[in-house]
């Protein structure tokens, strides 16, 4: 098994493999948006840490049977920090390693929207579990802007329901119990399959299928690069893991590229 690096401790090696790839391939989770004050799920300020019924919202079996659920889901939806977030040096700094040509693929489990507001290429990223920038129905397929449905909490509808088929309506992000689309799996795994480098950032790497991606890259004898705050099931099998902030350790390897 290789030796991980000891944090911070050679950021050149990672950014001469960065240099030399033909493909790398990048998959973001919750921790690269921790720093623009949007709080992670299974970090140590997480949302799910702090309050465990929480992760009943993201669940599409509790919020398809309970109204109280669906009510404080769009409660959630409403305060959200995610309207008023913005890119921090993390984003900024996986697009400057695109204009690198040191970035080729982008997966990310987040549905922030971060990486396109930062200035990413639409046509590398895959969104997997979706964006909160749409609503959608699960009964009819409807889909529309989120915003629209959130003036209709705000004007006192606590659980508003499809103004078509009067089916239960969500944000059009992928839900515990809910499946990917298959098309953006396939993106997914054909990117990671590319990959000579497979950088793993700000994700605890446990939910499946997001969580595969570093295998299938493995498989195909890419390096694994783990960034992440906290240890991961993946770290024995990292070519290097690095425990530092993103907002400094991303800008720091971008700038050796
Ligand atoms: P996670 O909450 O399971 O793990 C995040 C990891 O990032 C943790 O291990 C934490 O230690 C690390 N981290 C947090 N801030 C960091 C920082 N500044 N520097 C370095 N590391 C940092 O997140 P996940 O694996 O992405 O899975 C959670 C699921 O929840 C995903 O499916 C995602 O869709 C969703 N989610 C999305 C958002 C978002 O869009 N911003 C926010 C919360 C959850």
């Amino acid at each position: 098994m290789p030796d991980p690096l000891a944090p911070d401790a050679d950021l050149e090696q990672i950014a001469a493999w960065l240099r030399e790839a033909r493909h790398v391939t990048v998959l973001t989770g919750a921790g690269i948006s921790t720093e623009s004050g949007i709080p992670d799920f299974r970090g140590p300020q997480g949302v799910w840490t702090k309050n465990p019924a929480a992760e009943k919202t993201a669940t599409l079996q509790y919020y398809v049977a309970d109204p109280e659920i669906r009510r404080q889901a769009w409660q959630n939806r409403l305060n959200s920090e995610m309207w008023s977030a913005e890119p921090n040096d993390a984003h900024r700094a996986l697009v400057d390693l695109e204009q690198r040509d040191a970035l080729h693929g982008l997966v990310t489990q987040n549905v922030d929207g971060l990486h396109l507001a930062a200035g990413q290429s639409p046509e590398v990223i895959v969104e997997i579990h979706g964006n909160v920038r749409e609503a959608k129905c699960i009964a009819c397929g409807w889909r529309g802007p989120m915003q629209e449905t959130l003036d209709r909490v705000r004007a006192g509808e606590d659980d508003p329901a499809c103004l078509h088929c009067g089916g239960i309506l969500k944000s059009a992000t992928i839900s515990f119990g809910e499946n990917l689309v298959p098309e953006d799996l396939d993106r997914s795994q054909l990117m990671a399959g590319r990959a000579d480098v497979f950088l793993a950032i700000g994700t605890s790497l446990g939910v499946y299928p997001a969580a595969g991606l570093p295998e299938v890259a493995l498989r195909n004898n890419a390096r694994l690069v783990i960034l992440n705050a906290e240890e991961t099931p993946f770290d024995p099998l990292a070519a290097a893991v690095v425990r530092g902030r993103l907002g400094e350790v991303l800008p720091a390897i971008a700038n050796l590229v």
